[in-house]
């Protein structure tokens, strides 16, 4: 079971939106700051341990310096990314470039910044040397493909565009060390929502074995490894949230096991979560605006997929709650739907709710991960703003909707009139 609880009362949110309209995305700062922290000591079991935020599933810079406070680093994969935590103050090392068809631009700016580059391929440490040069510490990305013996919970990563194959990766130790590199780093990130824990401590032991055979093979001794994102979160209240302590202590023993035998220890533990972070803590804030009987009854929103596209890109459950009827019963049944010229925009499909009333304000729970950040602009679609409930119950704006000159922000209208298309 997970509860889904949203901060505020009834009153206290129509206060909030006499000020700032729906909709909009919440943040609980409080919750995820408790959250940074209960990591940060289950992995204290390891004698050194960092967690790379994964920029891409929450991309405002205020929540990345709240993280940088709590102890976090950034892991990023774009131009952009990078700029993002250099602007919330993290720097150097502590920020993590897992990139993939990566630009040499892109490279140049991870190499000006110190971050710490990722390799996704045998033939990027060619392209990174010519176009960058090679820094002293770099880091490869496995993908263990049909892994031999391999454990049937990893899904396909023979199917996955990233990483390198087995013996290209000890290839590639052996090349980046006689290129003068001299500090080392192994990742992978062959999950996605996972809730299994066996799951991501299987991918911990496969990254600790393949550190014995890089030892064993290149005499490259690494100095952390790092176990990937992809940590899921109980969309559904009748998920269980995964233990951050079973957890690390699953990694420990297979640490104990594999690395300190070897003389491994101490290896650092790296992890680049994203959603588990701060996915349960941002909701969605919506306004019921119409309501429709035709084949089925529908709610339509003030939002819409543009703001939130998971549930019609991979049909995924968010939970639904109606502000101030938490504790009616649920004798309706309704599309909850966007407003986009699409018939998959629709939150929620045959949900049991209460009766919603137009006006009511619709809150779209376990959307502070891959939420905002997956927006678009299809459609002329504006997308939300972002607030922040400080720890202190005073409540920010951290990022405000966007307006039709941003939608043409792109364009230059002055051409555009000295356009003669005959
Ligand atoms: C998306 C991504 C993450 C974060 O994934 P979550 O599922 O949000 O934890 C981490 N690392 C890489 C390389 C990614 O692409």
């Amino acid at each position: 079971m997970s509860i889904k609880q949203f901060p505020l009362s009834k009153a206290q949110l129509a206060e909030l939106v006499s000020r700032y309209p729906t909709p909009f995305y919440l943040y609980d700062e409080a919750a995820i700051r408790e959250n940074a922290r209960r990591i940060t000591r289950a992995f204290s079991v390891f004698p050194a341990y960092l967690q790379h935020f994964a920029v891409k599933a929450l991309p405002n810079p205020f929540i990345l310096k709240i993280l940088a406070n709590e102890g976090f680093g950034a892991d990023c994969a774009s131009l952009p990314e990078l700029l993002l935590a250099d602007l919330a103050g993290i720097k150097g090392e502590a920020v993590m470039f897992t990139s993939n068809e990566t630009p040499a631009h892109e490279y140049q700016k991870a190499r000006e910044l110190g971050a710490v580059i990722n390799l996704d391929d045998l033939s990027h440490i060619e392209f990174l040397e010519q176009n960058a040069g090679i820094p002293e510490l770099i880091s490869c990305r496995y993908n263990p493909g049909p892994l031999k013996g391999g454990n049937a919970i990893i899904g396909k990563p023979e199917e996955a565009k990233y990483g390198f194959t087995r013996e290209q990766i000890i290839e590639g130790f052996k090349q980046l060390k006689a290129k003068g590199v001299r500090r080392f780093a192994l990742h992978t990130m062959v999950a996605s929502n996972e809730l299994n824990l066996d799951y991501h401590i299987e991918t911990a032991r496969i990254l600790f074995e393949l550190a014995v055979e890089i030892r064993d093979k290149t005499s490259v001794r690494l100095e952390f490894v790092n176990l990937g994102g992809g940590v899921g979160i109980p969309y559904r209240p009748e998920d269980e949230a995964l233990d951050y302590e079973t957890l690390a202590a699953g990694v420990k023993k297979v640490y104990d096991e594999i690395i300190a035998p070897a003389g491994l220890d101490p290896l650092g533990i790296h992890t680049e979560w994203g959603r588990v972070v701060t996915g349960p803590y941002g909701w969605l804030v919506t306004t019921a605006i119409h309501r429709k009987s035709i084949y089925r009854e529908y709610i339509g929103l003030d939002s819409c997929m543009a703001d939130l596209m998971r549930p019609a890109l991979y049909g995924a459950y968010h939970h639904i709650s109606v502000s101030g009827k938490e504790n009616a019963p649920a004798t309706e049944t309704y599309d909850v739907v966007g407003s986009l010229c699409e018939n998959n925009d629709k939150f929620a499909i045959q949900r049991r709710l209460p009766p919603i009333d137009i006006g009511d304000f619709v809150l779209i729970h376990d959307a502070g991960a891959h939420g905002r950040a997956m927006g678009f602009n299809y459609n002329g679609k504006l997308r939300c703003g972002e607030l922040l409930l400080r720890s202190d119950a005073s409540i920010i704006p951290i990022r405000r909707s966007e307006t039709p000159e941003d939608y043409f922000a792109t364009l230059d209208l002055a051409a555009l009139k000295r356009f003669d298309p005959c």
